[in-house]
């Protein structure tokens, strides 16, 4: 029996996914489930950044947040990281207009902008590979905070990530 209903949820899945809800729908129709799906897992939202304080210019770090995973590139914490991390940003469609901060390549900023998801994006290739094939994935290009000095902050600017 539960061999069957698995075989059932997911081919529902892929009649769901099949359908290209993110085309079909604004942002803010998406249900939870479609809204966690458009996620790339790509983990450049969790890259700290550094502000400066005159111009209030941001740039990112190759630093990341010290919850998440190095190896799958998820975080360790997710129900919790707004309380253990009070700096880690809630964002939702209903603040679409305030995305600037994240990158380009992030489903959520690309369809807010009115573009489509990328050919790596794992709804569109069907796998999260390509996401770490086409350089999307921070696995490999950052270190956690918890391993560097906070003088060496400055020194960890990257340029590799469009936002
Ligand atoms: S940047 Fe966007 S797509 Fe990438 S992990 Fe963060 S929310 Fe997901």
């Amino acid at each position: 029996m539960k061999a069957k209903a698995f075989i059932y949820n997911c081919r529902q899945a892929e009649r769901k996914f099949a359908i290209k809800f993110w085309e079909q729908k604004l942002l803010t129709e998406l249900d939870a489930e479609e809204w966690e799906q458009l996620c790339d897992g790509c983990g450049r939202c969790c890259m700290l950044k550094l502000e400066d304080e005159d111009t209030e210019d941001v740039a990112y770090t190759g630093m990341v947040c010290g919850l998440l995973d190095l190896e799958t590139i998820n975080c360790t914490q997710y129900p919790q990281r707004h309380e253990l991390v009070p700096d880690c940003v809630v964002f939702d469609a209903a603040g679409a207009e305030s995305f600037g901060w994240l990158p380009k390549s992030c489903a959520y900023r690309r369809l807010a902008e009115g573009r489509s998801l990328a050919w790596w994006h794992p709804l569109i290739s069907g796998t999260r590979q390509t996401v770490v094939d086409a350089g999307i994935s921070v696995h490999g290009r950052v270190v956690s905070e918890d391993n560097v000095h906070p003088d060496e902050h400055e020194s960890m600017v990257v340029t590799w990530v469009e936002y």
